[in-house]
């Protein structure tokens, strides 16, 4: 039986978080005494300002930081953020993202640590064998520290998308080009739940993202705090938060096929999901497109699939010719031609890399009109 705490929480103040997340851990009967170092690890995907909604609130991880350092744990905080993984990248996203400043006022290390340990994965997934960021040998527990958002490829990122951030830069982007389709991928990250197993999860839903999450959505107040001990527990309570149904949810409904996910295992406390549930939550849904498979000639199937399937574009006024997109497109379909980046249909795999990391917001998805409005 895992337990869920959901809690309203009205905004960022850290005495109200650290008020709530004591509450929580309470709760869930979480014992800090029993491990020696904890690894945070909060949702850094790019260099945004904490109030962009793409990143983990400072104050959440401000927070958990103040009530562990009572019990003389020793912390790190670690992230992989998007694209190359060194040094200058890592302090810059420590900065914007806000996390430098709480390491620095509650004397928490920062890991800047770059190499990385390989780890046997448990799970159905073909990967096997996966490294990951060195401070997880160092510790014996992860925190995913996680953001409410939707995500143009995987519909909804939380506490178990956050793990993926364990994957050092580069490695990442080949995993992207090994695993294309939505339930290998689903496999992977089930497996990294599996075998990273997070101690706790604390999802921030205080300013949640929606729409073309996960860095070009929209900052939507939820004013929530989802914790548990069990990241896969803590995502579905999200998903029924942003009423985002099992079917429409390719983690959980990967891992009820797994037989990983019972909802009738998960013990609920705090506010009811009743009362902080929101209906019009803007979430990219992907349809499931195999219903057309077998009732069409195979050209019009694939014809239709290709014309169905969302796709990322370049808006050229915006494009800056940076190189970022070109730098993180796993199968390498974006050149840079006169300073403007350019997509090769052909190569593309839609793994919407290039969509999450653009740091001008340049790069869109272009979804079929039928598809937006009839599959829905
Ligand atoms: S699309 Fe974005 S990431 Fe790519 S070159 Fe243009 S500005 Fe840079
Ligand atoms: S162009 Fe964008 S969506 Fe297509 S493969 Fe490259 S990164 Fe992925």
């Amino acid at each position: 039986m895992s337990t869920v705490v959901i809690l309203k929480c009205e905004d960022y103040n850290p005495e109200l978080i650290c008020e709530k997340l004591q509450y929580a851990l309470k709760m869930i009967d979480f014992r800090p005494e029993n491990y020696k170092k904890l690894l945070l690890k909060p949702n850094l995907l790019m260099s945004k300002k904490p109030e962009e909604a793409t990143t983990t609130h400072p104050a959440v991880v401000e927070g958990l930081i103040n009530i562990l350092k009572k019990e003389n744990i020793d912390l790190i905080v670690a992230d992989s953020p998007g694209g190359p993984y060194n040094v200058k990248r890592l302090n810059a996203v420590y900065e914007k993202t806000g996390i430098k400043d709480v390491c620095e006022k509650t004397g928490t290390p920062l890991n800047y640590n770059t190499s990385s340990i390989e780890i046997e994965l448990k799970g159905e997934s073909k990967i096997k064998a996966l490294p990951v960021i060195y401070p997880y040998k160092e510790c014996d527990g992860v925190v995913s520290l996680a953001k409410l958002k939707t995500h143009g490829m995987a519909v909804y990122t939380g506490a178990v998308k956050n793990l993926y951030g364990m994957i050092p830069g580069g490695y990442k982007v080949e995993l992207h080009f090994r695993i294309r389709e939505i339930e290998r991928f689903m496999d992977l990250l089930l497996d990294m739940y599996e075998t990273i197993n997070p101690l706790l999860s604390i999802i921030d839903g205080v300013i949640a993202m929606e729409g073309d999450g996960p860095s070009q959505g929209t900052g939507r107040k939820l004013g929530i705090l989802i914790i548990s001990d069990d990241a896969l527990a803590a995502d579905y309570a999200a998903s029924r938060i942003i009423n985002l149904s099992k079917n429409d949810f390719p983690l959980i409904k990967r891992a009820i096929e797994r037989g990983l996910f019972k909802e009738e295992s998960i013990r609920f406390v705090g506010d009811s999901i009743d009362s902080v549930k929101v209906n019009d939550f803007k979430i990219p849904l992907k349809k499931d497109m195999t219903f057309i498979r077998g009732i069409l000639p195979r050209f019009l199937e694939i014809y239709l699939k290709e014309i169905m399937t969302p796709k990322p574009y370049v808006v050229l006024n915006q494009c800056k010719g940076c190189s970022e997109c070109y730098l993180t497109c796993p199968p390498k379909a974006i050149c840079i031609e006169d300073k403007k980046a350019k997509i090769d249909y052909k190569k593309c795999i839609k793994c919407f890399c290039c969509h999450e990391l653009c740091p001008y917001q340049a790069i869109k998805i272009r979804r079929n009109f039928i598809y937006e409005k009839l599959l829905k």
